[in-house]
């Protein structure tokens, strides 16, 4: 029986809850935000010493952070000649190196702190759905290898045999890349963060935000906190009218499904080395095992104004296009979530006041970019050194992206459009 709630909470560990902030309290530095952006700063400025308090208006891990995929990815989605033209070439290198070492930072920090995260750092593939999705792959793979990336392509028997599919004919594998229970790296940064000293209130969402007399005051419901720096790390769930940040992305929806347990053929044979795949799909397709041998399917669309058996029908699509000899997969949790969007699938990082930190729009590439900022940002308040920060800085204004709502919309409707056309087998 499909259940709609996100696997996550059901396979990440409990940690205690923390309480609402309810009395004025001080810090060096306040962070807005409990995901993976606001818990990796508060972990690395308290590792210095530095008195953290985070405030988070729901629980850790209710953006984005508690709900991805999974996918533990080096770069962003725009391929690393691109990012030169758009940032220019030594600003474009400069970012491409941070973040292929990004799931390394991952994943050290996981061991360093021993944070049940479920990781396996497998590698992750990029499947060429077709001839176009295939250039796609040797065009990356070039790039890729001469910046000397640990990436390979897979062709034929052993690309069949890593993707678990003959319909897949060549995968880019980046050897650098895994996966991770998302909701449960979360909550385990947010442990590693109080034993460090850094304190968390949950049920606190921000209501105003000033500056007096060179402090600055985080108001909640209940009390505020007085701090010298501020991280905005509320990202594409920002809730209220206190920020701007909004304005610097759209929103696109990532949908998720997961079966139940795999077992016999399958289980040998989907992804049979644990590694996180997508392809090459304008509205692409993700696939990944959980812990329990669950798979994951995921495309990025959302659920509003759809009927309930419209992804059942896409996910069952998914499985005659690639897995058409396998038992029809019995479907259990189904979830949704949102990010923030950019045309040029690049985030960006603002500082609009003195001591006023903020990073948006990771474009579904959170769990290294959020975690590498967060690090970055620690290390910019502790150094004053701008160049911790790997990208160039945007102001609010060059950011914000003009009838946002409407390009949220429209991308929505391509999506469905595109998920129609699979379902019906217009789209292959
Ligand atoms: C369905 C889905 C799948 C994805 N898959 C992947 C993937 O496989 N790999 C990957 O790298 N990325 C993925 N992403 C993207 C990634 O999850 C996000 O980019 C990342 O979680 C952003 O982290 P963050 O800490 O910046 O923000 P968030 O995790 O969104 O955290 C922001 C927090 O701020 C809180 N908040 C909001 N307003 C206030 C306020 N006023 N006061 C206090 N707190 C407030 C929110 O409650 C939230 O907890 C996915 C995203 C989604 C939704």
């Amino acid at each position: 029986m499909l259940q709609e709630q996100c696997l996550w909470n059901m396979t990440a560990p409990n940690i205690d809850a923390y309480s609402q902030m309810s009395s004025d309290t001080q810090a060096a530095v306040c962070i807005i935000g409990g995901g993976y952006t606001g818990l990796s700063a508060a972990i690395h400025l308290a590792e210095k010493g530095v008195k953290v308090v985070l405030l988070e208006s729901q629980t850790i891990g209710s953006g984005g952070s508690g709900k991805s995929v999974g996918l533990v990815n080096a770069g962003t989605w725009a391929r690393p000649d691109d990012l030169n033209i758009s940032l220019g070439e030594v600003a474009g290198e400069r970012l491409t190196q941070a973040l292929g070492q990004a799931p390394s930072l991952v994943f050290d920090l996981i061991k360093r702190y021993d944070i049940d995260a479920q990781a396996t750092q497998a590698g992750n593939l990029h499947m060429a759905h077709n001839a176009k999705g295939e250039i796609d792959v040797d065009i990356r793979y070039e790039q890729l290898r001469r910046r000397g990336a640990n990436v390979e392509v897979l062709t034929g028997s052993k690309c069949h045999e890593y993707c678990g599919t003959t319909s897949i004919n060549k995968a880019l594998l980046d050897h650098r890349a895994g996966t991770i229970n998302p909701l449960a790296y979360v909550r385990g940064l947010a442990k590693v963060a109080t034993n460090l000293g850094v304190t968390i209130y949950e049920h606190s969402g921000v209501e105003t935000l000033e500056k007096v007399d060179g402090h600055w005051y985080a108001r909640t419901a209940k009390a505020r906190v007085k701090s010298e720096r501020v991280i905005i790390a509320t990202n594409a769930y920002s809730e209220g009218e206190w920020t701007e940040i909004k304005k610097t992305f759209y929103l696109v929806y990532y949908y998720q499904i997961a079966s139940e347990p795999l077992s016999g053929a399958a289980a040998e044979r989907i992804l049979p080395y644990k590694t996180g795949a997508w392809d090459t799909r304008l509205a692409l397709s993700s696939f990944r095992r959980d812990n329990d041998n669950r798979l994951l399917l995921g495309t990025v669309g959302g659920t509003q104004m759809k009927p309930k058996s419209f992804y059942q029908a896409w996910a069952n699509a998914v499985q005659k296009s690639y897995y058409p000899d396998l038992p029809v997969f019995n479907w259990q949790y189904e979830w949704c979530g949102s990010f923030g969007f950019t045309q040029d699938h690049i985030f960006r990082v603002m500082e609009p006041d003195e001591g006023l930190l903020t990073a948006t729009a990771y474009n579904g590439r959170g769990i290294t970019t959020g975690t590498l900022m967060g690090k970055c940002f620690a290390e910019y308040i502790l150094t004053g050194n701008r160049d911790s920060i790997p990208i160039p800085f945007k102001t609010l204004e060059e950011a914000k992206i003009p009838f946002a709502g409407i390009k949220s919309g429209f991308t929505e409707l391509g999506l469905t459009l595109y998920h129609a056309g699979q379902c019906l087998k217009i789209i292959r």
